[in-house]
């Protein structure tokens, strides 16, 4: 290679130039592999992002009440699963403990959906003031 300041004849793997002091950037080629890292990033960050928007849209109350919602299937899982494994150690049939376990699994899912749906109901209420509130400013 030839110093691209002064010309003198150097070593192709010379960092610099012993005879202007010219510094050579050395070769990256790790840069050439970034731009398909940043193509798919976006797509990785598609599902916060449309989480993070949810969450905005809920609002506190909404964002409780749904974390309530969540709370109480969870807990009512929970219950169902110790109810099942006391009824098994008792000794009681299968069938039994099964049937306990899926009216306990859907008694929980149903409070659940009941106060999931209500919190929705709630927003979509909040939606409607708020757009009738911006109608009567518009006014
Ligand atoms: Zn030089």
């Amino acid at each position: 290679m030839y110093c691209t300041k002064c010309g003198k004849q150097l070593p192709d793997d010379a960092t610099y130039c012993d005879a202007c002091g010219m510094r050579f950037e050395p070769e990256q080629p790790e840069l050439q592999y970034d731009p398909p890292k940043t193509k798919a990033e976006p797509k990785q960050n598609e599902v916060p992002n449309a989480f993070r928007k949810w969450v905005k849209e809920q609002g506190l109350f909404c964002l409780i009440a749904k974390a309530v919602a969540v709370t109480v299937m969870a807990f009512y899982l929970l219950v169902a699963i110790v109810h099942m494994i006391s009824l098994a150690v008792a000794g009681y049939p299968g069938g039994s403990i099964f049937a306990q376990f899926f009216a306990e699994l859907l008694q929980g899912l149903s409070y659940g959906v009941i106060i999931w749906l209500l919190s929705d109901a709630v927003l979509y209420l909040q939606t409607l003031v708020k757009m009738k509130k911006q109608e009567l400013k518009n006014k």
